[in-house]
């Protein structure tokens, strides 16, 4: 294995994601320069994205800076750029740094672990009125989007209008939609009652899209019953076998078993479908191979490029056997190429990649999850723990698996308190923006409001009393 002009052997990682920043771990120590490149300055934690969006945790404790996970790797450096080249032949990587300047990174090995971005099934146009949920920011944007709504219902004096701004759907009962519609529908029902008062934010209604027969897909089918039995239980409408066909600034149109509907609704969702990484095409197209239907690019069994020992590709953006894109096959995938990359230093011959499976859960809402691991279908409770045992367990850091259980007990547990619903006229302004919403007359709000919100154990029985929060 060569090394580079400067002596050390030099190893290009693009992307801090699982994949990424799993690599990098796995080479702490060795005889090797690591540089760790990354368009955020943060290691991600995804599947914990829709608390940010409802306002349970905030983003920091699932997004630590990069720089402070690797701290202690004195071999690896992290740079904030914008990988735009992969050029195979001369062996560097093409980046564009924050303020414009083109960085060029030569390299020895390269791992591209650069992830998915959101696919809107070839309607790109979808996208400017229905966001999805790939990165922190996408996250901070839906829960201005989201709080918006509740802020406009509590103006609006119009019920038409009102129901509305109270109506949020879903496109995509995958884990990722269903864990959004289940905390929209506990935000509304059961956390905000009490704290509006002329809206009734428990007849907001959450209505969840599904172009399959069944929620969660990939699940077995008892957990995807249970599920939709759950849902349906916390109020939110689960439409399946529905896709959606069109969608403006104040709709969509649905196409279900029972034909065409449009539903006037403030909030649209997408969380339908991903696509990998441009940089996965980039990649296939220098190294002369096709990508599959997703865009993902095909590795061999040792996760290099066809044709470039030097090149490993992992994680969301390429196609290894069926591995589905889920968090636990890139984290394998990192370690692994780790340990090639320190194998073939040392002339040592590696094992092809081998997958082991460790299942897969999501939550619903309220002490409630689905969870198929070792075999066993576990549903409700149970698998609520099982959902936090191992979600605590693969956040980065102590001081994020303490803040992330802290917050948890005081929002979901012990009291209703989400203290992240923060939004600022700007914001809500910015959300609303011209076009968005139609020019309405002046609103006289009435002096009185609505009689006192009873309490919300009547939404979910058991819940504990406490409600707030920094809203
Ligand atoms: C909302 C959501 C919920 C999810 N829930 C679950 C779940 O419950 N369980 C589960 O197992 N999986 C879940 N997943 C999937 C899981 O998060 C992914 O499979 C996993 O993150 C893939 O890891 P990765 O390293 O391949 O990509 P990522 O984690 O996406 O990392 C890719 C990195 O590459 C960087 N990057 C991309 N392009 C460039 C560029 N051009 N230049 C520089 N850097 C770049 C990105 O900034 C990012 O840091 C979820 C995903 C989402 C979006």
């Amino acid at each position: 294995m060569g090394a580079n002009v400067a002596g050390r052997h030099q190893v290009v990682v693009v992307g801090g994601g699982f994949a990424g920043l799993n690599v990098t771990r796995a080479l702490d120590g060795a005889d090797v320069d690591v540089t760790l490149v990354d368009r955020a300055n943060h290691h991600l934690f995804q599947p914990l994205l829709y608390q940010v969006a409802t306002g349970i945790l905030p983003p920091g404790l699932i997004a630590p800076a990069l720089r402070g996970v690797v701290k202690r790797e004195r071999n690896a450096r992290v740079l904030l750029a914008d990988v735009q080249d992969l050029d195979l032949d001369r062996r560097t990587v093409g980046a564009r740094a924050p303020d414009g300047r083109l960085l060029e990174l030569p390299y020895d090995t390269l791992v591209v672990a650069a992830g998915a971005t959101h696919s809107y099934f070839g309607k790109d146009q979808f996208a400017e009125y229905a966001p999805g949920m790939k990165t922190i920011e996408d996250a901070r944007y839906l829960r201005d989007a989201i709080l918006a709504k509740f802020e406009m219902a509590e103006i609006a004096t119009d019920p038409v209008e009102r129901a509305e701004w109270l109506t949020f759907v879903v496109v995509g009962a995958g884990p990722t939609g269903v864990e959004l519609a289940g905390q929209i529908a506990e935000l509304a029902h059961t956390v905000l009652p009490r704290v509006y008062r002329s809206a009734d934010t428990r007849q907001a209604r959450i209505i969840l899209l599904e172009g399959a027969s069944a929620v969660l897909p990939p699940f077995a089918p008892k957990l995807q019953a249970y599920t939709k039995k759950r849902l349906e239980e916390m109020g939110i409408e689960v439409r399946l076998n529905t896709l959606a066909v069109d969608m403006d600034h104040q709709s969509i149109t649905v196409k279900g078993p029972d034909g065409l509907e449009t539903i006037r609704t403030g909030s649209r969702i997408w969380a339908a479908g991903v696509q990998a990484s441009p940089l996965a095409r980039m990649l296939a197209a220098k190294a002369g191979v096709e990508t599959d239907r997703a865009g993902r690019i095909p590795v061999g069994p040792d996760c290099t490029v066809p044709g470039h020992p030097e090149v490993f590709a992992i994680g969301d953006m390429v196609s290894l056997g069926k591995l589905p894109g889920v968090a636990q096959p890139a984290i394998q995938e990192g370690k692994y190429v780790g340990r090639v990359i320190r194998d073939r230093l040392a002339g040592r011959q590696t094992p092809p990649f081998k997958y082991f499976d460790k299942g897969t859960m999501a939550t619903i809402g309220y002490r409630s999850a689905v969870a198929d691991a070792f075999g066993v279908k576990v549903t409700g409770f149970p698998a609520y723990v099982m959902w936090i045992f191992i979600h605590v367990l693969y956040l980065v850091g102590w001081g994020n698996r303490f803040g992330t259980l802290y917050t948890w007990a005081r929002a979901l547990w012990l009291t209703h308190n989400r203290g992240n619903l923060l939004i600022s006229f700007q914001t809500a302004q910015r959300e609303l923006a011209e076009g968005h919403t139609p020019v309405r007359p002046p609103t006289i709000l009435p002096r009185s409001t609505r009689p006192p919100t009873p309490d919300a154990e009547e939404a979910i029985p058991g819940a504990p009393r406490e409600v707030g929060g920094t809203a």
